[in-house]
């Protein structure tokens, strides 16, 4: 399978367009790299795609990724999307994608909650009508092919794992159950897998085990330490209460990962982040350990 990093930052990306921290300042500047909303593009045949989730900023993530053009007049080479949640930064290019016509929409797959909260918004529930089909996932088991076009659990075998999160913040940030789930997809003919868990708040046993079993990780890297929101000035909350576990300090993601064999990116990265700063200890720590940061066009063959 052929994975493309189509946006390595959290909300709001890097720079976002209200924010002169640092980060920001500096990807402005051209000193550090620029950032948009955090998306996998993925593959088993270079022709037809998936998202993993799908940004705001989804049609600047086309314009710059080739493969996603349109291959006729009208049309595209994406076939559907798999959401991790709710958040609008995760499934707000789906309003932007509503031009799609014809009789052959979107395959859009989530947990049950996902979908629930999501189609409480008028823009996001037309993706759970005619042409489109919006497909509750199983939980813990491999999600069972749509057709014989459908690479979903044909080329793929992708399962989606219940991890510890809330309900965005529209929807009240409560902890629901399957709220937020990682997928975990194996290509069929390589073996190679790729986890895809961008948001949690702590690694339950199935995350940890998930992690352990897979190729490469694309992990949670929204916040280094659980105070920096308050520290940088930006926002009076700490990572925890927004549904994130941090990557460094006590009982953050490192301190979890001691020892693991599986190749981590942090991906999700919050323009607070001090890891995003080359020269900070941060990214030493980052670094010390094994792990990367994903960027931009970051792409990947398992
Ligand atoms: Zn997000
Ligand atoms: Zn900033």
């Amino acid at each position: 399978m052929i994975v493309r990093v189509l946006g390595s930052g959290a909300g709001g990306g890097v720079p976002q367009w209200n924010c002169a921290c640092a980060n920001c300042e500096a990807a402005r500047a051209g000193r550090a790299p620029r950032r948009t909303q955090s998306s996998l593009a993925l593959s088993a045949d270079g022709a037809r795609w998936l998202l993993l989730n799908c940004s705001p900023d989804i049609a600047v993530q086309i314009e710059a990724f080739p493969a996603l053009h349109p291959p006729a007049p009208r049309g595209t080479p994406i076939t559907g999307m798999l959401l991790t949640d709710a958040n609008i930064d995760h499934i707000g290019g789906l309003a932007v994608l509503r031009q799609r016509g014809g009789n052959r929409g979107f395959v859009v797959r989530s947990s049950a909650t996902i979908r629930e909260i999501a189609t409480t918004q008028p823009a996001f529930a037309a993706f759970a009508a005619f042409p489109h089909r919006w497909i509750d996932v199983p939980l813990g088991k491999p999600i069972p092919s749509n057709d014989d076009d459908d690479f979903v659990g044909n080329a793929l075998a992708v399962t989606a794992i219940a991890v510890p999160g809330t309900t965005p913040g529209y929807a009240g940030r409560r902890p629901v159950p399957a709220a937020v789930v990682a997928y975990e997809i194996a290509d069929r003919h390589t073996h190679e897998s790729l986890l895809f868990a961008p948001v949690f708040g702590s690694i339950n046993d199935a995350l940890a085990a998930a992690i352990a079993r897979a190729s490469v990780a694309f992990l949670d890297g929204s916040f280094y330490s659980d105070d920096e929101l308050i520290e940088t000035h930006l926002l009076a909350k700490q990572a925890r209460a927004l549904g994130h576990q941090p990557v460094g300090g006590i009982g953050g993601t490192l301190s979890n990962l001691r020892g693991t064999r599986t190749r981590i990116v942090f991906t999700h990265l919050n323009n607070s982040n001090p890891m995003l700063d080359a020269a900070s200890e941060a990214y030493a720590h980052l670094r010390e350990f094994g792990a990367e940061l994903a960027y931009d066009g970051m792409e990947l063959t398992l």
